[in-house]
């Protein structure tokens, strides 16, 4: 009951921040971008840049910069300001917070996960987080979602207990026709019920994290079910070809992928023709290789945000890497495209020869091996792997000769590999997994 109240109020009043006239403004005038040829959106971001640049010389580390400069020179003036990244932040941030750092009532405060490291601190405006939910909603008019559809939920979201092993596993926010399930209770004693409890909802759209929604598909592969739902709209982790495969087929859906992170720097949303497009009015973006020079190859994101004239990033440098991707889509928007985003770079493995290993080519080492509910790829040593795997009570040493021979003949044929069999592999404290990680440094 307590928690039935917690959620009532939490959700409740979360919604009414979010869905409001002004929130719909916003969105009809975010809308009206999709259609600007490649000009006028460039002169538009122009405009946003130079409304960033113009408060961030504000802050203690740019303040020799100067404020003398006009709109049009926006683009020039970025080029001297340096690249910064987690680190900087987090080593002066009396040089680069607002108000030495203090916060202001009525200014939200945004934590990174901290996956990789020690979680940052961003300072939000009110403005900002309003913004946020508006790309996000633009995104899903992309999918035709709107106000009157209904919308599952498979996210970090607290909305069971951990400790609680009865139904609910779920909430059902009315105020936007939201079915809220709970990740921690996506296990076996469980799933019957949240699946019983989604079908009857039957969602227009599904909100998860790859890992999630991966998860939930093989629950219905085991039970040999499909349950139909038009869109699934990921984000927050990089997406695996096998995971993409199965949620295509158990869900008969159209996946939407979406990039952004906790410093809202860059956004980009994948489009009905299954184009990645950098939303060009949300951020600055550029990608650069080691050096920071910009590139055309595979290079870092490095964004500068748009709209969060609290605390704004002015070319903040992200460990994701991928490549822009010439041409026009489809899809008729002038918005620049990019290749799916990697995993991050802390994150990348190598193999034998000391060279990074695609995830989508570790995948090939679970090709056809069955009987395992989880696994998880790590790096423990040069040339040393470690395969985690949570066994079902089905999994004996066949499926393990044929997952080390998968390795040998499909992904690297010297690398040492231990297999080891857990019960658990657990998630992060926001509900993410990790499916491939670097244990080494
Ligand atoms: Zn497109």
């Amino acid at each position: 009951m307590k928690t039935v109240v917690h959620n009532e109020l939490h959700f409740g009043g979360r919604s009414l921040l979010r869905e409001n006239a002004y929130t719909r403004l916003l969105l009809q005038r975010l809308r009206r971008h999709e259609s600007m040829p490649a000009e006028q959106l460039q002169e538009l971001g122009r405009q946003y840049l130079y409304r960033s640049l113009q408060r961030a010389v504000r802050l203690p580390a740019y303040r020799a910069l100067g404020r003398d400069f006009a709109a049009h020179e926006a683009e020039q003036v970025l080029r001297a300001f340096p690249l910064v990244d987690k680190m900087t932040l987090l080593r002066a941030p009396e040089l680069y917070y607002p108000h030495g750092g203090r916060r202001l009532p009525w200014q939200s405060v945004g934590k990174t996960s901290g996956t990789t490291g020690t979680p940052l601190s961003v300072v939000r405006s009110c403005q900002s987080v309003l913004m946020e939910q508006a790309f996000i909603r633009r995104h899903w008019a992309w999918a035709g979602f709107g106000p009157g559809l209904t919308r599952a939920t498979l996210r970090g979201d607290m909305v069971a207990d951990v400790a609680q092993t009865r139904p609910p596993f779920w909430f059902w926010n009315r105020y936007e026709r939201q079915l809220l399930l709970s990740a921690r209770h996506l296990s076996e004693p469980y799933i019957d019920a949240i699946m019983a409890r989604l079908a009857q909802a039957r969602p227009y759209l599904l909100q998860a994290y790859p890992s999630t929604a991966y998860t939930l598909a093989l629950y219905l592969a085991k039970r040999g079910r499909r349950l139909p739902i038009p869109y699934v709209f990921t984000a927050s982790e990089p997406m695996y070809p096998h995971q993409r495969e199965l949620i295509l087929d158990r869900f008969g859906c159209r996946i939407m992928d979406m990039y952004g992170m906790a410093e809202r720097v860059a956004f980009a949303t994948e489009c009905e023709y299954g184009a990645l497009h950098v939303n060009p009015d949300y951020g600055h973006v550029e990608i650069v290789d080691e050096r920071g020079r910009p590139t055309a190859d595979v290079g870092f994101v490095v964004g500068t945000s748009y709209h969060n004239l609290a605390m704004p990033l002015v070319r903040y440098r992200l460990s994701d890497r991928t490549r822009w991707k010439p041409g026009r889509c489809a899809c008729g928007r002038a918005f620049p495209m990019i290749e799916p985003v990697s995993g991050k770079f802390e994150d990348a493995i190598t193999g034998s020869d000391g060279q990074a290993v695609s995830p989508s080519v570790l995948t090939f080492a679970f090709k056809g091996v069955e009987h395992i509910d989880k696994s998880q790829v790590a790096q423990v040593g040069a040339a040393q792997w470690e395969i985690r795997l949570v066994p079902d009570v089905r999994f004996s040493e066949l499926d393990r000769e044929k997952l080390l021979r998968n390795v040998r003949q499909l992904v690297d044929a010297h690398v040492a590999v231990r297999v080891v069999l857990t019960s658990e592999l657990p998630n992060t404290a926001m509900g993410k997994f990790r499916w491939v990680v670097n244990e080494m440094r």
